[in-house]
Order: structure tokens, then sequence, then C-alpha cells
């Protein structure tokens, strides 16, 4: 029940020598004692610049220290820190910020500094009426520019204006509360609309904790985050998961590169490596993977999306991951309610999500009628707990939509979950197909396509059809050089699957429709085909 600026300083105290923070690409290395100085002296520079405990402010950057300051001083001057991803463009940071009522703005490092102060540009005071402060993070011989008709500053400006035994800190700091509003991050937009979920300190604090705990981390772990810091993936797996335990925090760079990342883990002698699939599968098929020592590695996290067995395979026996756990959850609880611990049996840990996390409760139920399914079969996944969200910022229909009386969070994630407690997350609800009534997981499906040699990957989704309800369609991104036909993957699918689950639509495709997260927008999909098919 502390908050994470007592529970860090408590932290620093028993190691404030200890290595915290490397970022590669800005060169910098901090002890956690380093760290809260200037943690401090961020939060006394906030407070100073009039913002007060409950406002909100919003980070849009990349990872980088200005980042995991803010993280951290946020959190101590009682301020709600907003994740904006630094994908958005205009239109999408407008709505953001307005959506929650952002009072100021950190934004965008290096080279990239101009481009964000020319959206912020455009949208002026008057898009933005509660903006009243920019802070834009500088680099070493950057220009100062012209800024929007709203007060616009240096973020070295901002830190070099606190104090770093300001009392102030210490004082509001002090009547904060476990329960308090601390963060919003918005959902990743795979289903729609990103939506804005307000965290508390109780929420990320302790899911980053029993992450940590899941992993086995200590003071001589260093984790190597290529993951977005504005994604929960990277603020609370990585960033809050690392400070609960001692644990240093290693920025291979502001965005991805899978080269940069492998230089990191070497050079680093990383303990850890986190990532989504497509990030794994690009550090292990780009050309240069074998020149690489990573018998440093130990652990780290798949998570954000289905995990594919033969990738945790391949990083298993490749990368030296021999403790890799995947993480289930989402924003909208912390996120993670099912993971495995370094020791769960290999099999286990490379074929489900795991087990429910401690202090949490999981149930699987039919989502017509409510009632808890049968151990097997597939239902709606259900979290209840310290981890579930306090709810969608300023949205409170919705809210009791995901929330229900009783304090469920319906994820709209379909699971099974076997007599030991193995959790297997089938697919999202929405994208279940029911085809002449029969019930079909478009992920089954997808899986068995996957074995196809010509198939590099594969996404099926449900079209409404008149006479059946719906109909299986299937979009393919052949390997390169193939060209699969239609009638070789119906082939391929005779005599292997029921008649019902063949696709009767097949598409060849070069690429699927993604977020900036990097998961796969089926409604795209169906969308484009519902376009095609008039
Ligand atoms: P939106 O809610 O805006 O449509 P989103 O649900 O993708 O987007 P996130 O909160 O980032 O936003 O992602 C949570 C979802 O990701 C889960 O509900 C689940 O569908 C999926 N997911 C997360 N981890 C896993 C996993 N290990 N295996 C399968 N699916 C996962
Ligand atoms: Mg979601």
């Amino acid at each position: 029940e502390q908050t994470i600026g007592d529970f860090f300083d408590a932290m620093v105290a028993r190691q404030p020598e200890a290595l915290a923070l490397v970022s590669r690409h800005e060169g910098v290395r901090l002890s956690y004692g380093e760290l809260q100085q200037q943690a401090n002296r961020l939060a006394s520079a906030l407070l100073r610049a009039g913002l007060q405990p409950g406002e909100r402010i919003g980070i849009w950057s990349h990872n980088n220290l200005a980042w995991v300051l803010m993280q951290i001083a946020t959190a101590k001057a009682g301020l709600v820190l907003v994740n904006i991803n630094p994908a958005y463009r205009t239109s999408e940071v407008e709505y953001a910020l307005n959506k929650v009522g952002c009072k100021a703005l950190v934004t965008m490092p290096r080279f990239k500094t101009s481009e964000y102060l020319a959206m912020l540009r455009e949208l002026g005071s008057a898009r933005l009426p509660d903006l009243k402060n920019i802070w834009w993070i500088d680099a070493p011989g950057a220009a100062d520019e012209a800024g929007p008709d709203i007060a616009t500053a240096r973020f070295s400006q901002l830190l070099a204006s606190g104090d770093a035994a300001d009392p102030r800190v210490a004082q509001v700091q002090a009547t904060l509360k476990a329960t308090d509003p601390i963060n919003i991050q918005f959902t990743s937009g795979t289903t729609g609309f990103p939506k804005g979920a307000t965290l508390t300190h109780r929420n990320i604090l302790n899911n980053g904790y029993f992450i940590g705990e899941c992993m086995k981390l200590g003071p001589e772990d260093r984790l190597c985050i290529p993951v977005p810091m504005y994604h929960c993936f990277g603020m609370v797996l990585g960033n809050l998961a690392c400070l609960t335990h001692g644990s240093a925090i290693v920025y291979p760079n502001d965005g991805f590169d899978p080269l940069l990342t492998l230089e990191a883990v070497q050079a680093e002698r990383c303990t850890g490596l986190h990532g989504v699939p497509t990030m794994f599968i690009a550090e292990l098929d780009h050309p240069r993977f074998g020149e690489f020592d990573l018998s440093s590695l130990r652990t780290g996290i798949m998570a954000g999306t289905a995990c594919p067995i033969e990738v945790m395979k391949r990083v298993v026996d490749r990368m030296h991951l021999g403790e890799i756990t995947i993480a289930y959850g989402m924003t909208e609880t912390s996120p993670v309610s099912c993971q495995s611990s370094t020791d769960t049996p290999l099999e286990r840990r490379v074929s489900t999500v795991g087990t429910v996390q401690p202090h949490l409760e999981v149930k699987i139920v039919d989502p017509e009628s409510g009632a808890t399914v049968p151990r097997g079969q597939p239902g709606e996944l259900c979290t209840r707990g310290y981890s579930v969200m306090h709810g969608y910022w300023g949205d409170e229909a919705k809210t009791r939509e995901a929330i229900d009386t009783e304090g469920w969070m319906h994820t709209g994630d379909l699971a099974t979950m076997d007599d030991e407690g193995y959790v297997n997350i089938v697919g999202r609800i929405k994208d279940m197909v029911i085809r002449g009534g029969e019930n079909i997981y478009p992920r089954e499906i997808e899986e068995f396509l996957y074995r196809h040699p010509q198939v590099q990957d594969v996404q099926v989704v449900g079209l409404p059809d008149r006479k059946y309800g719906e109909e299986l369609c299937a979009w393919i991104i052949p390997k390169p050089g193939q060209q699969p036909t239609e009638a070789d993957i119906r082939a391929f699918c005779q005599g292997q699957i029921a008649h019902y689950k063949v696709p009767k639509y097949i598409r060849f495709v070069d690429a699927f429709p993604m977020t900036v997260t990097g998961k796969i927008q089926k409604f795209r999909i169906r969308d484009q085909m519902a376009e095609e098919l008039g």
C-alpha cells in the first residue's frame, strides 16, 4: 500500500550506488542515488511551474532519460502522467491531450524535435485550450525553435529550475495515497479507437513488483528494454519491474532496432530481454545475429499479442533465454493477470500464458450467461483484484460496461484454463466467427495455415454472410519469392481441417493493417473486404 515515490526512495536508501539506468543512445549511466536526485529536482520544478497534484501532464516521446525521470517525478509530485504514443500525429495528439485535459506536455528529443513542435504549432492554443506549457527534450547542439503560441521551453531549463532538496516535494509526497490516480495509458487501438485507462499507484506498482518476482529479478540484473515506454509493456513490465527490484534498466535506443538491441545485450551483459513476438523474430532473423555473445541472458518477457510456440522455442534455444516467460494482460489491468514464473516447466512456459498472478482472481465465463465454464472450455476471461483500473478517464458508461458491479474486469478475450490452472488465450471475442451455428476460433486456422511451406504470415477473420451468418476469410502473406494459389491453400486444408473451417475467401497480400504497437487490426481487414465484396 505504498506510493511509487515512497517505494522508490526506500530502494535508493538500500542501494544508492547500484546501477539504475543505462540509456545508450543518450550516453547516460545513472546510479539509483543519481536517478533520485534528478527525479526530485524534476518534481520540484514541476510543482514550481504551478502544476497541482491531480493535474495531468503528457509525455509524447520515445524511450529516454526524460521518460524515466517523468515517471518517478510525477509520482512524487502527485501528477497524473499521460502516456502519448510517439507515433501519434496532429489529430491524435489533439484528441489525447484534450480528452484528459493535459495542462503540460513534455515532448521529443533530438532530430525529431522540429517535427513534433511543428505539429504542436499547427494545433496552437486554439485547439489545445487546456495546455499551458510545453517542454521539449533537447540534445546537445539543438537550436531553440519557435514554438506554438503556448509557453515553450527546453526540458533542461525546466530541470534547472528545480531544487533536488526542495522540501515541498517531500511534503506533497507524504499526502499521496496508494489509491490516487497516477497514470493514464491509452490502449493500443487494436479493435477501434484507443481508450484512456486511469491507473493508480497501487495498480501499477504492485503489478510491476509481481512481474519482477516472476522473473526473479535482483540487483545483479540488467534488463534490456526495446519496447516503448508509452505502453504498459515498457513502463510496467520494464521500468517498474526493475525499479521495484533494484535492477538496472537498459535502453538500447529510442525506437526499436534489432541490431542496436543485440549490441546493447552484449555490451551491457544484460540478463533480461523484453519484446513483442515481432521484435524477437527481427533479432533472430537479423543477418548479423550469430556475431553476438548473448550468454549473459537468462530471462525476459514476450507479450502483447499471441506468442507462437515456434518463436518461444527459438528464443529459448538460440538466445540463451532459458527462463523467458509469456505474460498476458491488458492496459486496463495494469496490465498483467497471468504469467509463468521462471521455474514453470519449460513446456508449459512456451505454450501457455502461465497461471494467475498472486493476489488476483481470474474466472472464465460464458459471455452470454456469465456462468463459469467447465475447465478446458473456452469462455471470456475476467480479472478481479488490485490491478483493475480506476476506470476509463471521463467515461463512466464505458467503465461500467467493462467492470461489473462485483469488480470483475471483462477482458473481451477468450481463454481456456486447464486442470492445473494454466491459461491459454484463444483469441478476442470480437474476432470469433460463428458460421452456420459453429463457433470458429480464427487462431486455430491461422496456426494450421502457418504450417504451409509457402505461407509467411496469415490472418483469418469472419465476414457477414446471408446464408451462414458469417464466412471465413484468410489474408496470407506468402514467403519471399513464393506465389501460392487459392487452390494450393484449399488442397492443403482438404482432409486436415473440418470443411466449415476452410476459408471461403483467400487473398494474398504484402502486409496487414497494424497498430504502432505491432498488433494486427482485424477490423480493418473486415472493412476492406466489405468494400471489395460490396
Ligand atoms: P484496444 O483495447 O484499444 O482495442 P488492445 O486491446 O490491443 O487495444 P492493449 O491493452 O495494449 O490494447 O492489449 C491488450 C490485449 O492484447 C489483450 O486484451 C489481448 O487480446 C492481447 N494480449 C496481450 N497479451 C497477450 C498474450 N500473451 N497472448 C495473447 N493475447 C495477448
Ligand atoms: Mg483492449
